[in-house]
């Protein structure tokens, strides 16, 4: 019997995985055909999940957002009141977020077609499989199954599913947030994608960690450009732009952003280190009284680094197109993690103040976000929808440590900071490090194994609201 129902989830999964929901360099929105196949994906779910669609209102707010209420029974019971008494009856609801659209496959470097959904030794092979294709569906067959068997929610939980995240949600979680904000809707908490469980993901500490991220740093990319004169390279001007330029690079490379213990990295450190003997353990028990000498110590390995300051990577240079031209213009892009409280308006003051050079022009590259800080309750392993996550969490992963954590990545939960208490940022995967870095990669793939670990995560979850 489960046998069936396994061979009927993983069957949706492939038809799920076989839609190309990727982005065509330069496509603008409005494109037809960039936009087609996320319209197919959202009917996808509408024709493969009846029993959800009946009861859940869905509103298709654009290709690149579809939400859903799953009316809780306090709702169902008011009928009528619910407008009217909107503010009350709300504050409990819930918000699970996932995105439908991945990244571009260069289909020469994988072994199999990133569209094909090949089953082989175990893994379902495509783009997605990971990120996250393999997380909405769980969280839509788990749906599915309670409501098949009567299962009625206490509260509002609601679904919004995003288009363009790996594209920063601009259209996406952006509008639909917006659209929540225009409602009056809050949230008691959010769940995201987030870090998945697994071994070694701190150097030295081989037992599988579930890290909750209940922090995530912001984002930030800046134009660093220099203008001269383009002429001919026969005839150089002394001062010239690219080493203007280069040496604007330096002094943010020897200016490192101040080091900042956040109460999340310092809990999550606090619980990590009776798990980590030695020198590590007693440097992350004691981080805040140590203060510089442990920033100092730890400074070159970036997994710890990354947690206690705001980074900056240097990530595109650009020049003359010819090798005999002066260029009228060098560019370089940083792209810095802000870590909470520095804002994007504090951190662009800061790299124009390190650069000190009136000739370097700074300005913001795209969409910078400030960073969204933890629910202070979080901290402290409790608060709203924590009982819950501990007990999917446990329900699952029997024996596994949690840890409240901080998220260098951006996930599309960001646009959504203002709605809601607290967000979790949680991947209920548990990868091995091969498998960690086919996110985004080649051949990237999912095993059974792990789609029943989703699976079960959100039965538990959802069932538990
Ligand atoms: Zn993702």
């Amino acid at each position: 019997m489960f046998h069936t129902f396994l061979v009927d989830i993983i069957e949706r999964f492939r038809e799920a995985l076989k839609i190309p929901t990727w982005w065509p360099a330069g496509a603008l929105p409005g494109n037809a055909e960039a936009e087609t196949p996320l319209r197919r994906f959202q009917d996808f779910l509408a024709e493969n999940y009846p029993c959800f669609h009946k009861k859940a209102e869905r509103r298709t707010l654009s290709p690149y957002s579809v939400v859903y209420r799953w009316p809780g029974r306090a709702g169902a019971e008011s009928g009528a009141a619910r407008g009217a008494d909107a503010g009350v009856e709300t504050a409990e609801a819930v918000l699970i977020l996932a995105h439908y659209d991945v990244v571009p496959a260069e289909r020469e470097k994988w072994s199999v077609d990133p569209f094909g959904a090949e089953k082989k030794d175990g893994f379902i092979y495509g783009r997605g499989a990971l990120d996250m294709k393999s997380i909405l569906i769980a969280i839509m067959e788990a749906a599915e199954n309670l409501c098949a068997g009567g299962f009625e929610p206490r509260r509002d939980i609601w679904f919004a599913f995003g288009g363009d995240e790996e594209r920063s949600g601009i259209q996406g979680a952006r509008k639909a947030a917006e659209w929540f904000a225009q409602r009056g809707q809050r949230f008691a908490w959010i769940l995201d994608e987030g870090t998945p469980v697994a071994e070694n993901q701190i150097k030295g500490i081989d037992s599988p960690l579930a890290l909750f991220g209940i922090e995530e740093k912001g984002f930030l990319s800046l134009d660093l450009t220099v203008a001269q004169n383009p002429g001919h390279a026969s005839r150089p001007p002394k001062v010239q732009a690219a080493a203007v330029l280069g040496r604007a690079l330096c002094r943010i490379a020897k200016k490192p952003f101040p080091f900042n213990l956040t109460p999340t990295v310092e809990s999550f450190f606090a619980r990590l280190a009776p798990l980590s003997g030695g020198a590590q353990g007693f440097f992350m028990r004691h981080a805040r009284a140590l203060g510089s000498i442990f920033f100092r110590a730890v400074s070159g390995n970036p997994d710890i680094a990354s947690l206690l300051h705001t980074t900056v990577a240097m990530t595109q240079l650009e020049g003359s197109a010819a090798d005999n031209v002066m260029p009228s213009e060098v560019r370089a892009v940083i792209n810095l993690r802000l870590l909470h409280p520095r804002t994007v308006e504090k951190a662009v003051a800061f790299i124009k103040k390190t650069i000190g050079d009136e000739r370097v022009k700074v300005t913001v590259h795209g969409l910078g976000t400030d960073p969204v800080p933890a629910n202070p309750e979080y901290i402290k392993r409790t608060g709203q929808g924590w009982k819950e996550m501990e007990a999917a969490l446990k329900a699952v992963y029997p024996g596994v440590t949690s840890l409240v954590f901080l998220m260098v990545a951006t996930t599309d939960s960001r646009h959504y900071k203002d709605l809601a208490g607290g967000i979790f940022r949680f991947s209920p995967h548990q990868l091995n490090p091969r498998e960690l870095s086919l996110i985004h990669g080649h051949d990237e793939r999912i095993s059974v194994e792990n789609l029943q670990r989703g699976l079960e995560f959100y039965t538990r979850l959802l069932g538990s609201l």
